[in-house]
């Protein structure tokens, strides 16, 4: 998707600090950390907001949340947060969907 800026990261056209990438999605450190860990599960498929998932995508949400858990493990204590923005008025800001884990 052109003018996308996690696009443009999955494809290495803009710079950030990806920690993990597989098959389905990407995670990076957020460019404006909330918590001391603040990582976004991004998937690779560009789907604007989560609200747009469609039917057979269960499967890659359900992979973002697992590459969070694992992320979490390794990053954060037990204790953290996960979060989608959905839609402008809540705050969504970049339209391709992204988890937050935010944890200290
Ligand atoms: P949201 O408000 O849910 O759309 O979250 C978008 C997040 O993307 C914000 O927390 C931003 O700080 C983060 N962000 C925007 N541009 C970049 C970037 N180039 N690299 C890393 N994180 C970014
Ligand atoms: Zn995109």
């Amino acid at each position: 998707m052109e003018d996308c800026v996690f696009c443009k990261i999955i494809n290495r056209e803009i710079k950030s600090e990806i920690v993990h990438e597989d098959d389905f999605c990407v995670a990076f450190k957020d460019i404006n950390p909330k918590k001391r860990v603040h990582l976004l599960i991004v998937p690779k498929k560009h789907i604007p907001k989560v609200s747009d998932i469609k039917e057979g995508d269960e499967k890659l949400m359900g992979h973002l949340i697992k590459t969070a858990k694992e992320l979490a493990e390794k990053n954060s204590s037990e204790h953290y947060q996960l979060l989608f923005n959905v839609g402008k008025e809540a705050g969504q800001v970049v339209f391709h969907a992204h988890l937050h884990l935010m944890g200290n």
